[in-house]
């Protein structure tokens, strides 16, 4: 039995705004599952229904096999982790984790006990006795996971709960969030906008936009078959490269995709025709407009037939700037889109 059961939810809010439409899904126990959108897309207020926080205009929602859509935020048996981490800054870090076990009455040896082990788990031992105001945007994070973990529920939802770290701290918090996950198992279901968290953390990844599903699946299933141009531009960065009516759908024109790192930079004076001509794929040539040099790889930029193009070379010495060269796609990168529903077109 899955762990939580969304059936056609539907969100209309009371100034009649249609903010999530017909959003079902089965998350299975201990699941990651990330909702990734662009802003705006209904990603909060699915994580708000699921919590409790808004209420669910239409279809179902159940929670360890039992219907929720009416059961108050507390009965839900699922812990929520903000944005803004709403500590309560007048108690000490111990006092922010316990507080919720305090109110239920729990003995304090107990308390104690729990606070302890969830301070060795997070790394926050030496900071028990601090107010938040002494505490770094990361610890402070971890403060509120802990107090939701403390809980011992089933379900933990977490509205893009490192948007307030830099980006050095993101990437140390999202794997200690990773690390959490693995060690402690609950089901969690993860807001963001950042597609390279959606892609590290979830073991399912469901792409929203205006309100739509667009796609339900794996991070390696979403890179390497996207549904549609949206989840294709969507995820990976840099962003796939599309070429307008770069392909022939049967009589209509339709959209090549390719991604920036399945490119291959030609010798200078070389064109990609030939290698067309043998193997298929894609070739064009372009002058290089900017070079970004990222460390291990580089970025060139171009245009393309109007086509705003990025491609992404893992080599030490990349053309320089103001250079013409040919480029090169193999087939199996492309991808082909049709051009009016955006729908990927595989096979045949
Ligand atoms: P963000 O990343 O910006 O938080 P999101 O994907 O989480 O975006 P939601 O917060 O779920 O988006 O909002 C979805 C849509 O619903 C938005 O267009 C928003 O303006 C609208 N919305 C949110 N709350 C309300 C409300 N109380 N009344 C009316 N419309 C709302």
């Amino acid at each position: 039995m899955a762990q939580i059961e969304l059936s056609g939810i539907q969100k209309v809010y009371d100034n009649g705004f249609h903010a999530v439409h017909d959003f079902s899904m089965s998350i299975e126990k201990g699941e990651f599952i990330v909702l990734v959108g662009p802003s705006g897309c209904g990603k909060s207020t699915t994580l708000r229904m699921i919590a409790g926080l808004e209420a669910i205009t239409e279809g179902k929602l159940s929670i360890g096999g039992m219907v929720s859509n009416h059961r108050s935020p507390r009965d839900r048996g699922v812990a929520m982790v903000f944005q803004s981490y709403a500590l309560y800054p007048h108690m000490t870090v111990y006092e922010n984790m316990g507080f919720g076990l305090s109110l239920k009455g729990l003995d304090e040896d107990i308390i104690e006990a729990r606070v302890k082990n969830i301070a060795r788990i997070l790394g926050l031992e030496p900071y028990l006795d601090r107010f938040p105001r002494e505490l770094s945007g990361g610890q402070r994070q971890r403060v509120a996971v802990g107090r939701a973990i403390i809980r011992k529920v089933e379900v933990f939802l977490m509205d893009e709960p490192l948007s307030n770290l830099d980006a050095k701290q993101r990437v140390t918090m999202r794997a200690e969030i990773a690390q959490i996950h693995n060690r402690v198992g609950a089901t969690t279901i993860y807001v963001t906008h950042d597609q390279t968290e959606a892609m590290t953390l979830a073991d399912r990844i469901v792409v929203m936009k205006d309100g739509y599903v667009q796609q339900i699946g794996t991070p390696k299933e979403l890179y390497f078959k996207p549904a549609n141009r949206f989840v294709a531009g969507f995820i990976g960065e840099p962003p796939m490269n599309f070429i307008e009516g770069g392909v022939d759908l049967g009589g209509k024109p339709g959209v090549l995709g390719f991604r920036p790192e399945n490119v291959l930079v030609l010798p200078p004076g070389q064109s990609g025709d030939e290698r067309v001509k043998q193997s298929g794929g894609f070739a064009f040539s372009a002058e290089i407009e900017l070079t970004e040099i990222l460390g291990d790889s580089v970025n060139l930029y171009m245009s393309f037939n109007g086509n705003d193009i990025i491609v992404k070379l893992d080599i030490i010495d990349p053309p320089e700037m103001g250079e013409t060269r040919g480029f090169f796609v193999p087939k199996e990168h492309l991808y082909r889109f049709d051009a009016e529903s955006g729908a990927a077109r595989y096979g045949g």
